[in-house]
């Protein structure tokens, strides 16, 4: 990963490119490149939609190497959703691909002149970037299938649906997985907005020819890896839980902690959860597939493998396994229990390349408004249809929870910086109430997975429902975060590395036998508070004050049953989360 790729595709005469080396941001990857480069190059005023913003396109320190969880794909740019930096992630195998073909970064800049709409091929012999106006208003879908016919069945594709190229702020970037299905998604802040501003419709990697990148110690390298995979395996939730259930397991286990946000955020509790729960979702998906439902691997190189497939009622195809947050999203927010109609929302948000956290929100917003009922699943597939075809309705919903709220004049709209929450109720869970708040993303529970704490015990245990401890926790877990965001490897390693102080220290010597370094975990700190600060500089010079590290006011007016609890953490202990 030696040199960057940079495609001006508002150059004279057509889109031009380079590679450059890394210079400035050598040793860099994942999350702490995509922000480094946004953070300096993008001017913090500028349109998200126009010339000015960048997208990155990164994969992690370890990508491309041997190292178990290693192919998770960073993408950064000025969110169209939030105004701010955004860093969204996602697996599938472009990671493991772009890093084997040496890049340490895509950057796209510019914005053609033409109208026209590009396809970017990255192959050993070089870069190519051509018109193709038969790509316009294909689905994620039809566009992978289009470009296996072109290419063959050895590439990895990053993509965009309509809603990319219709430039809504609920918009995602698709990342091919081992199947060759368009269904890992860059999904957060309307970063496929800004690919289809720039005009690429897909970028089309084949790494055939190349080679896994060789560790500068061979042995030392395979001996930490070998500790790393057993330290996973060992744990209960990366070796366990995630495995047989995905990431669905939560279902029961949030519900019954009374943090589930149900019908928008007015209850804590969903009635229908047993019919969408993991446990349910897992023995349907075994029964009509027979095989590869759970313990299914998002890229080459997880061991956890979280992931699996979901088939409808005839055993055909429907769609991957829908993660806990699609799940919630389209189910228990906005009261739907039953899974097929659950399959196919994410079914559709991934062929149209939507945000299913963001749609789920969005829609659960529209039914407040009385837009549909509550539990209506088929006004739900309707509605997102509505988005994929661009209706007025559907470039309404499109742009996500805030814009539909005030269109139809809802205060309830479950936000923070313009981005929707996910599954988690900050009142039930207070301390992922602190990431939402004040994490440089919008509301993420991701940013600083304050569940595991507050309700799987794992790293210690802090009271979900008090405001005692949950700034410290949110900040450790956000520097953490940001730290592992850089590496490549997926944020579900955090289980084990914040249980087993030897697979965090194995996950140290991967790094250092494989570039040659001698970090200690103060360095890993001293790296996650080094991104952190620079995406809250961004933010600030894109005119963010601590009004934007807040709640929306009524989750401190209105009790959540069952705990009837409100979320209680102080203003000025928010704006103590980035003071380390
Ligand atoms: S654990 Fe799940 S999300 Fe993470 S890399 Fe594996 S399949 Fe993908």
């Amino acid at each position: 990963m030696d040199k960057i790729l940079r495609i001006d595709m508002g150059a004279e005469g057509g889109p031009k490119f380079k590679t450059t080396p890394p210079g400035d941001y050598a040793g860099m990857g994942g999350r702490a490149l995509t922000s480094a480069i946004v953070s300096k190059e993008v001017p913090p005023l500028c349109h998200p939609l126009g010339a000015d913003n960048k997208l990155v396109i990164a994969p992690g320190l370890l990508s491309g190497t041997t190292a178990a969880m290693s192919g998770r794909m960073s993408v950064g740019c000025k969110s169209p959703l939030t105004g701010g930096i955004k860093e969204s992630n996602a697996g599938g195998q472009g990671s493991q691909v772009l890093a084997r073909l040496g890049y340490a970064a895509i950057v796209l800049e510019g914005k053609p002149a033409d109208g026209k709409l590009y396809k970017v091929t990255i192959n050993k012999d070089g870069v190519q970037v051509s018109p193709d106006d038969s790509l316009k208003m294909l689905g994620n879908y039809d566009l992978v299938d289009k470009m296996k016919a072109e290419f063959g069945d050895k590439i990895t594709t990053i993509s965009i649906g309509q809603a990319g190229e219709m430039k809504m702020a609920s918009a995602s970037i698709a990342f091919s997985d081992m199947e060759m299905r368009p269904t890992r998604h860059a999904g957060r802040g309307g970063v496929g907005a800004v690919m289809g501003s720039k005009g690429v419709k897909v970028i089309v990697l084949d790494d055939t020819g190349m080679k896994m990148r060789p560790p500068k110690d061979p042995e030392k390298f395979k001996e930490a890896n070998k500790k790393w995979v057993a330290g996973l395996k060992k744990h209960p939730v990366t070796g366990e839980g995630l495995p047989a259930y995905g990431t669905n397991v939560l279902t029961n286990v949030i519900n019954e902690a009374g943090a589930y946000p149900t019908k928008n955020f007015m209850w804590g509790r969903f009635d229908g959860c047993s019919k969408i729960s993991g446990e349910t979702q897992a023995e349907t998906e075994n029964a009509r597939g027979g095989k590869g439902s759970a313990t299914h691997g998002c890229h080459r190189g997880c061991v956890i493998r979280c992931s699996g497939t979901y088939y409808d009622k005839d055993g055909h195809y429907m769609t991957k396994q829908p993660e806990y947050e699609t799940v919630w999203a389209h189910g228990g927010n906005c009261g739907i229990d039953d899974l097929d109609a659950i399959a196919m929302l994410d079914r559709l948000d991934d062929d149209f390349g939507l945000d299913t956290i963001e749609m789920g929100a969005t829609i659960a917003v529209a039914m407040e408004a009385g837009v549909a009922k509550f539990g209506d699943a088929e006004a739900a597939i309707s509605l997102v249809k509505e988005v994929g075809q661009g209706t007025p309705l559907g470039r309404i919903l499109g742009n996500g929870a805030e814009v539909t709220g005030k269109v139809f004049g809802v205060e309830r709209v479950p936000i923070v910086k313009g981005q929707a929450m996910p599954a988690y109720d900050p009142r039930g869970v207070q301390g992922i109430g602190v990431t939402y708040a004040t994490s440089t993303m919008g509301a993420d529970h991701t940013a600083g997975y304050a569940v595991a704490t507050n309700i799987l015990g794992v790293g210690g245990n802090v009271d979900p429902l008090s405001s005692e401890g949950q700034v410290e926790l949110s900040r450790n877990l956000q520097i953490a975060t940001a730290a592992v965001d850089s590496t490549g490897m997926c944020l579900f390693i955090a289980f084990a590395v914040l249980d087993q102080p030897e697979t965090f220290q194995a996950l140290i010597d991967m790094i250092n036998a494989f570039y040659g370094l001698e970090l200690t975990g103060d360095d890993v700190t001293a790296l996650g508070k080094s991104v952190l600060s620079n995406e809250r500089d961004f933010n600030a010079r894109a005119g963010f004050t601590a009004k934007q590290d807040r709640l929306p006011e009524y989750f401190l007016k209105e009790k959540l049953p069952p705990h009837d609890v409100t979320f209680t953490v102080k203003d000025e202990d928010l704006d103590q989360v980035f003071n380390w």
